[in-house]
């Protein structure tokens, strides 16, 4: 893996330095526009300056470190319009370049990891060699995929169950070895080793994959933070009370119901009596996370 930094990581970046900036004003769509038109302004006040230098014309100049300043002010006040406008820029940055390719014939485009190198020089080695070529063993196009699928795996859910499966099903062996109850020069240590290490990987990526991509189900009015209802819970306290109620047993919140909801901006989870989540304060989005 490059360290690059991606949209996503750049998008997440902004969020976060927003909360710091101005903590109590969300700037709306028609200043991040301004901002941006600004922005771009002054990036082509830079290239105006510089063409006139190209060209031997009177008048200021300006330097390449100074576009490469106001370009990526350009970007940066697009990544803040996205932000407030609820897109994720970095699918659709991908999408955008992707279709443009399709548009006019052309074979490069971007997947949201790696760009994808081409396998022809390795499939045709391989064909020559009796193999099945990398490009159909990588599409699941062998005469084993069928038999590789586990008929339990229908959604994402059941795979996750399954990957979960497999990762506890090598670690137990792993440790088997580590504790001493096999021997680690048994031939298939390497293997069991490699395998624990494999699913654990998968298993870290996928749920971290399952935690971002969940659409946002409600938006708080006031402060236009977006959030993933995750249920309606029970309450339960020993000694907590409603003290909106009166001092008496029937003042005991034990049972009562909470919704508890996750922050798209943080990960932070929240829990809030249910008929306070649901008085108006709290609005409710369609599956795309806009405003039903
Ligand atoms: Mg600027």
């Amino acid at each position: 893996m490059s360290n690059a930094l991606t949209l996503h990581a750049l998008q997440q970046a902004h969020i976060e330095r927003q909360k710091e900036w101005c903590p109590d004003q969300v700037p709306d769509l028609s200043f991040r526009g301004n901002e941006m038109a600004g922005e771009t302004g002054e990036a082509c006040n830079v290239i105006k300056k510089l063409e006139r230098e190209r060209h031997g014309w009177r008048g200021s100049r300006a330097t390449k470190e100074q576009l490469a300043e106001e370009l990526a002010d350009v970007i940066h006040t697009a990544v803040l319009c996205a932000i407030t406008a609820g897109i994720d820029i970095e699918p659709a940055t991908i999408a955008k370049f992707n279709s443009t390719s399709e548009k006019n014939g052309l074979s490069f485009r971007l997947s949201a990891l790696e760009p994808i190198e081409p396998e022809t020089s390795l499939d045709e080695r391989m064909k020559a060699a009796g193999m099945i070529p990398l490009s159909d063993l990588l599409a699941g196009k062998t005469p084993l995929a069928r038999w590789m699928a586990h008929t339990g795996v229908r959604d994402m859910d059941s795979f996750e169950e399954w990957v979960a499966m497999k990762h506890r099903e090598f670690l137990r062996m792993r440790v088997e070895y580590e504790l001493g109850d096999k021997d680690q020069k048994d031939e298939l240590y390497e293997w069991v080793f490699a395998h624990a290490a494999v699913f654990g990987e998968v298993a870290a990526n996928f749920r971290q994959a399952q935690a971002s991509v969940q659409t946002p189900t409600h938006r708080h009015v006031k402060r236009g933070t977006k959030y993933v209802l995750l249920g309606i819970g029970k309450m339960q306290a020993e000694h907590w009370r409603d003290i909106s109620v009166d001092e008496d047993e029937t003042a005991l919140v034990d049972l009562r119901e909470v919704a508890i909801y996750r922050s798209v901006d943080d990960d932070s989870l929240w829990a809030r009596p249910r008929e306070e989540f649901e008085d108006g304060r709290f609005e409710v989005l369609s599956q795309q996370g806009e405003q039903k």
